[in-house]
């Protein structure tokens, strides 16, 4: 693993206890978030996407989950070792998170001012003249206009855009090493999107923060990310730079999802192109059901008898130069030598 890792999340596993038993929600999720680069975090619903966010800033609900193993080090800092007056210092000022709906996480009853200004108060002890003068500063940066009468507006009186932006100043107030940003367009119509994506791309150049976009709308991967990570029931299936997962997918999944996206295979996205993920046959199984072997089993075309009993670990491929890597059998140089000398047979 490289050492100058913003965020190295190490083998992390998350378990929920339910009435039906047992279930691994995330399962050795390995991977690393550097300084100023957008890593996206891909894949259908119940993957695992989101609680990977949740586990970064401490949110797991516990119970009924826990976080049953591994490592996330912010800076050398092992976070799941912190106390909990640390993990409030560390979220929301140097990890913060903007989510998909904003009237769900904004509060109805204080101005989007106060709310801005409540975690500079906090965390930067700042006074509330200064706060607000912050809060206002902010919502000019983030494209608001009249910035000095809105900030004494209360949610409702904005539109589903607007409101996106007051969340993002509320995320990026405190100027964080890394903003996770959880499906942040998805309320959205086409055009605020794209103006979402333009102002994130803006502050991320001016403030060379790291940015986790969790997405299921591959437009927005191909438009946003450095590098992207694929997940599929709990697991890290692929990694890899933005050209290597979309240009050469190594995981049959991966391969689904992109082989469903004709405009992909161009790199040249129609403005307003439907690109969220299609759909593969089959649905993802249930993470009570998932048994032994490799999750994607029942869904996919190169499936062998291997795939049933042993789960893959993430490999690179022969002469793989990069850090590009999949979990998937087919890249065993024995299992494929095996399974050519069968089809040979
Ligand atoms: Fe398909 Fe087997 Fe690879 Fe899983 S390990 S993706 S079932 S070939």
């Amino acid at each position: 693993m490289m050492t100058d890792a913003l965020l190295t999340v190490d083998d992390v596993r998350v378990e929920f206890n339910t009435r039906r038993g047992k279930a691994t929600v995330l399962n050795g999720v390995s991977f690393e978030v550097n300084a100023g680069e957008t890593l996206c975090i891909v894949g259908e619903s119940g993957c695992g996407k989101s609680m990977t966010a949740l586990a970064v800033l401490g949110l797991v609900p516990t119970p009924p989950g826990r976080v049953a193993g591994g490592r996330m080090l912010y800076r050398g800092e092992d976070l799941f070792a912190a106390t909990p007056a640390r993990m409030r210092e560390v979220r929301g000022n140097r990890i913060s998170m903007i989510f998909q709906e904003p009237m769900t996480s904004l509060n109805p009853v204080y101005t989007v001012g106060d709310q801005i200004g409540e975690s500079l108060r906090l965390h930067q002890k700042l006074s509330p003249q200064a706060a607000r003068e912050k809060a206002i500063a902010m919502l000019k940066q983030v494209g608001i206009p009249a910035a000095g009468q809105r900030v004494d507006e209360y949610p409702h009186q904005m539109s589903g855009g607007m409101r996106q932006r007051v969340m993002i100043a509320m995320a990026l107030a405190c100027e964080p090493d890394i903003l996770i940003a959880d499906e942040p367009t998805t309320a959205l119509d086409v055009t605020v999107q794209a103006q979402i994506f333009d102002l994130l791309r803006a502050l991320q150049k001016d403030k060379g923060t790291a940015i986790m976009l969790i997405t299921h709308d591959m437009g927005a991967v191909a438009e946003m990310a450095d590098r992207v990570m694929v997940m599929y029931a709990g697991r890290v299936i692929e990694q890899g730079t933005t050209a290597e997962v979309l240009g050469s997918p190594l995981h049959p999944y991966t391969q689904g999802l992109i082989e469903c996206l004709p405009e992909l295979g161009s790199s040249q996205l129609d403005e307003g192109s439907d690109t969220t993920l299609a759909e593969i046959p089959g649905v993802v199984p249930s993470l009570w059901e998932l048994g032994s072997g490799c999750a994607f089993r029942e869904r996919c075309p190169h499936a062998m008898a291997r795939c049933a009993s042993e789960v893959p670990g993430m490999v690179r491929p022969p002469g793989g130069a990069s850090a590009h890597a999949a979990a998937c059998w087919l890249l065993d140089k024995d299992t494929n030598m095996a399974r050519t000398d069968a089809m040979a047979a």
